[in-house]
Formats: structure tokens, C-alpha cells, sequence
């Protein structure tokens, strides 16, 4: 780090000097190396242990959304493709791994796990390429949990009548995962892991913007020695996503994704005997009641809503700050996002990276757009952003009502809406005037106070004085427009059989 000379305070305010950003730190660059990476130009399809050739003869490309620039051809599955991974997956479903002893199957699960940690800072560079979130979260978040999931479910393979006593479990059959682009191999992960322990075979579809990781992991696979068949990855568009769904020899579908495809998702199952979970948008409330730790609950608000750019389905995308504290926590919410470095996902300075691609920023530009017209003030950080790819200065609105679109639509971008509130009452009504129920965060020092919250907020998951936790034990998943079913813990072992 270069530190330069100039002051790091301003004069004092009522007593307390008041800090000034931007003038007296500057970073020099720490770029990730890309040295140690291995990207093929082109990727095909990953179905019966083998990449093979689309059927379509067709590619397209992945780009990286920090410079736009090409970094591999991707294969396009069409209809014939995934009848061909889904019969690759039932073929494997009835040959060996329905058969398998339990603690096998554990091994090759374990297999994968310790494959991804010994390929972690591969994983995590070509993570922050596909899809531009930070480096530091790519290698400190995504890709050890990532491997942490494989690592637990593999822990519960041999180990499933102990999770539902006095029941059989059974697994389901072939499994077909759709996943979204803003947490690729964790969502693979997510989805692949459960699936495998419980006895079940894999076709999964990673979103179109960000396939790499999830390719790699199929060499993973391959390395790992899985029977042939059992996981298949295959990429394409939409009408990918959309043949697996309608594939009548699928026994489950699990999506991850927004709310307007799950609808989709759950006409196209209804009256088939598909099982189904879909962890769906969200716009989750981040309560800051006026005994909390204000600094520790500024830090969780920005935590909430700039991680990962905002591109997360719990984010905490709607602020309520107790009307007493107010001005202050405001201060501090501005002091802190100037702050953030907004730039290269591939320096380890970067606190915010790119946006995903060119139609998600005109989405997140488009609700800043209505959140000026509907009357609503914006602050914007100052911070400088690079002139080429993806990105969005970290956003704030005050003067929101609940009417307003920022406030309940998703944006799956870098932009809080602040209200204020005064009573508990308030804010729980408040904070459950939303489509969506998937998470919410409360800080208070009053342990009484979080309990009596989190028991009435409809919300899969309820922070309290922290936030954006993960843990492979804990489960996680919606109520409302947010879906249902539950990932992770023991419950995301039940999403896969029948029991
Ligand atoms: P989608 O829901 O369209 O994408 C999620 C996954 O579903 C992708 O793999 C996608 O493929 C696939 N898919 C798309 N259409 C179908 C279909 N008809 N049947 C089956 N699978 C399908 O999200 P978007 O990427 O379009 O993002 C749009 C908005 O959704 C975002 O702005 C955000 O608000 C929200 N979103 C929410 C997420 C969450 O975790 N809650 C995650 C991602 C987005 P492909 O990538 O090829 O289109």
C-alpha cells in the first residue's frame, strides 16, 4: 500500500474529529496474477463423463464484464443435448449410483471437495473473470464454501436415517439444477452436493454469462473418478434451462433464479410428479434500532447490499433506521461508501467489481432512473470507475415510502432504499410489505427485541447483529415470491428424497 502524506483528518466537529476519505490513502495496484490459470478457448458439453460436441454445431461467447473482452467459446445445448444428458444421468442413476454403498458415494463427494480446495486460487481468478465479482470475495467466500458444501453433504451420505429417523429415505431419481449467475460454483455446489449424497444423479444448466466455473468443475469431476453420468453440465440459454424442466424423465427440478422464471418453472411442473424447490428473488429489510452498535451495523448494512455488487437474493436492499438515529447512521452510511473501491475484480483492494453484464447494469441504471423520477434522493459515491466494462457506483436513497419501485422490486445491484421508522410495530409492518420473504437482517443490543422480531417477519432467514452469513449447516430459502423448499443443513438433504 502507498500512503501518502497528506492529512488523514479534518477539523474537529463537536468534539469528534470527522474522518475525510480519499485524501490521504491511496492503494497501489495488487492484482490477482493470472499466471496459473487454465482456460481451454472453447468448452463442450459435459455429459457421460466426457465433453462432447453440441448436436446445434453452435457456440457462445463468455465475456469478461470488467473489459468485455472474449475469454472462451461456450457450447450451446439444444433439446437433443439434454435428452441425451438426462438419459447420460439415468443410465448412471440405475446402473451404479443408486446402488453404490452409501460410504462410496461419500468418497467421491470428499474427492470433489478436496479438488476444489487444492484448486481454489484457479477457481477463484476465473470466478472474478466470468462473472466480476472481487477477488477477495471469489477466494474468501464463494470457492471455500463451495468446497465446505461438498465437504458436509459428503459427511451425510452414509448417514441419511439419522437425519429422518424411524423413515427410509429413498432418493428421488435424476435431478435437473438450473443456476443463476451471481454465485456460479457456490450455486453448483448448492445443488450438486445434496443431490449426490442422497443417492441422486445430476443434469445441470449453469446461466449463460457465467459457465466457466462450473466447466471447470466438471474436470474436477472427471479427476475425481465419478462413475460416467453422474453429474453432466451441460450450457446454453434459457430454452436450455426450459427443456430440462419439460424433460419428462427428470424427477426434480431445483432452480435458483429470479421470481418470474419460477413461475414458469412451477406451471411447467404442475401436475407431473417433479419435485420442485426455487430459491427466488428477494428485497430483504435491514432493520438498525436505535440501541444497536451504529458503527457494527453500518458496517453489516454495507456488507448487505455492496457484497458481491449487490447481485445477491438476500441482499439487504431495503434499509428502516429507527427515526432517532437516523441523521447519524446516514453520516456514517456516506462516509463509508466513499470509501469503497470500485474497480479491476482482480486487484485485492476491490471492494466492488464489475456488474455482470451490459443488460443487468442497464437494469440497475433503469431503477435508479425511476428512483429519481418517483421523488426519491440519491447520493452516489465519488469514486472513480473504469472507463471500459460494467459498473455502478455504490447508491443510496433516502426519502423512499414504501410505495415506491425501489423499494419493492429487486434491483440485484448496488443500490439501498433508506426509510426511517419509530416504533417495533412499524417496522415489522413495513418490513413484511413485500412480495418477496427471504431474509432480513435486525441490530439491537435488546435480545427480546430480536426475538420478538424475528418470530413475525416472514423470512426464510433473519440476521441478527450480523448479516450475508453462510454455513453449510444452516438452511436457507424463501417464503412468498422468494420460493420454497431449503438448501443447506439437514433440511436440503430433504429436498432430494423421498422419505
Ligand atoms: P433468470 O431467472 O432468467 O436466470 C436464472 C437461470 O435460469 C439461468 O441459468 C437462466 O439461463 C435460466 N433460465 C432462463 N429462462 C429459463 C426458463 N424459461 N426455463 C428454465 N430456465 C431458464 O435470471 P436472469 O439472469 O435473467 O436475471 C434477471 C433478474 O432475475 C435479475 O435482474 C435479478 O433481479 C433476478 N435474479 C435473481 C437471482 C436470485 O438468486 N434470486 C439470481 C439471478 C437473477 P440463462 O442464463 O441462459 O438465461
Amino acid at each position: 500500500m502507498a500512503i501518502s502524506t497528506k492529512k488523514t483528518t479534518a477539523k474537529p466537529t463537536n468534539g469528534s474529529p470527522k474522518l475525510k476519505f480519499n485524501t490521504g490513502w491511496e492503494y497501489a495496484p495488487a492484482p490477482e496474477s493470472k499466471g496459473h490459470i487454465q482456460l481451454k478457448d472453447r468448452y463442450d458439453l459435459f455429459i457421460g463423463g466426457k465433453f462432447v460436441k453440441p448436436s446445434s454445431g453452435n457456440y457462445f461467447d463468455t465475456i469478461n464484464p470488467a473489459t468485455e473482452e472474449k475469454i472462451a467459446e461456450i457450447a450451446e445445448a439444444n433439446t437433443a443435448d439434454v435428452d441425451k444428458a438426462v438419459k447420460s444421468a439415468r443410465n448412471a442413476y440405475e446402473k451404479w449410483w443408486k446402488k453404490m454403498a452409501p460410504k462410496e458415494r461419500a468418497k467421491y463427494i470428499f474427492r470433489i471437495s478436496r479438488l476444489i480446495q487444492e484448486r481454489a486460487r484457479e477457481l477463484s481468478v476465473i470466478e472474478s473473470m466470468d462473472g466480476g465479482k472481487a477477488i477477495r470475495e471469489s477466494r474468501d467466500i464463494d470457492i471455500p464454501l463451495a468446497a465446505n458444501h461438498f465437504f458436509y453433504y459428503a459427511g451425510w451420505a452414509d448417514k441419511l436415517e439419522y437425519a429422518f429417523p424411524n423413515r427410509v429415505p429413498q432418493s428421488l431419481g435424476v435431478a435437473g439444477q438450473i443456476i443463476p449467475w451471481n454465485f456460479p460454483l457456490l450455486m453448483a455446489a448448492w445443488k450438486i452436493a445434496p443431490a449426490l449424497a442422497t443417492g441422486n444423479t445430476v443434469v445441470l444448466k449453469p446461466a449463460e454469462t457465467t459457465p466457466l466455473t462450473a466447466l471447470k468443475l466438471a474436470e474436477i469431476i472427471q479427476e475425481s473418478g465419478l462413475p460416467e453420468g453422474v453429474v453432466n453440465i451441460i450450457t446454453g440459454f434459457g430454452n436450455t434451462g426450459a427443456d430440462l424442466v419439460y424433460h419428462n424423465d427428470v424427477d426434480k427440478i431445483a432452480f435458483t433464479g429470479s421470481t418470474e422464471v419460477g413461475k414458469i418453472i412451477q406451471r411447467a411442473v404442475a401436475g407431473t410428479n417433479k419435485k420442485v424447490t426455487l430459491e427466488l428473488g428477494g428485497k430483504a429489510a435491514n432493520i438498525i434500532f436505535d440501541d444497536a452498535p451504529l458503527d457494527q451495523a453500518v458496517e453489516g448494512v454495507i456488507n448487505g447490499i455492496f457484497f458481491n455488487q449487490g447481485h445477491v437474493c438476500c441482499a439487504g436492499s431495503r434499509l428502516f433506521v429507527q427515526e432517532s438515529v437516523y441523521n447519524k447512521v446516514l453520516r456514517k452510511l456516506k462516509d463509508r461508501i466513499e470509501t469503497l473501491i470500485v474497480g479491476d475484480p482482480l486487484d485485492k483492494n476491490t471492494d466492488v467489481g464489475a456488474i455482470n453484464s451490459k443488460s443487468q447494469l442497464e437494469t440497475i441504471n433503469k431503477y435508479i432512473g425511476i428512483g429519481k423520477s418517483e421523488g426519491a434522493e440519491m447520493f452516489q459515491s465519488s469514486c472513480p470507475i473504469p472507463k471500459k466494462g460494467f459498473f455502478c457506483r455504490p447508491t443510496l436513497f433516502t426519502n423512499v415510502s414504501q410505495s415506491h419501485r425501489i423499494a419493492q422490486e429487486e434491483i440485484f445491484g448496488p443500490v439501498l432504499a433508506i426509510q426511517t421508522f419509530r416504533t417495533d410495530e412499524e417496522v415489522i409492518e413495513k418490513a413484511n410489505n413485500t412480495p418477496y420473504g427471504l431474509s432480513a437482517g435486525v441490530w439491537t443490543d435488546k435480545g427480546s427485541k430480536i426475538f420478538n422480531l424475528t418470530t413475525k417477519m416472514r423470512a426464510g432467514v433473519v440476521w441478527a447483529n450480523t448479516y450475508n452469513k453462510f454455513d453449510p449447516t444452516s438452511p436457507f430459502g424463501g417464503y412468498k415470491e422468494s420460493g420454497f423448499g431449503r438448501e443447506g443443513g439437514v433440511h436440503g438433504l430433504g429436498a432430494y428424497l423421498k422419505y
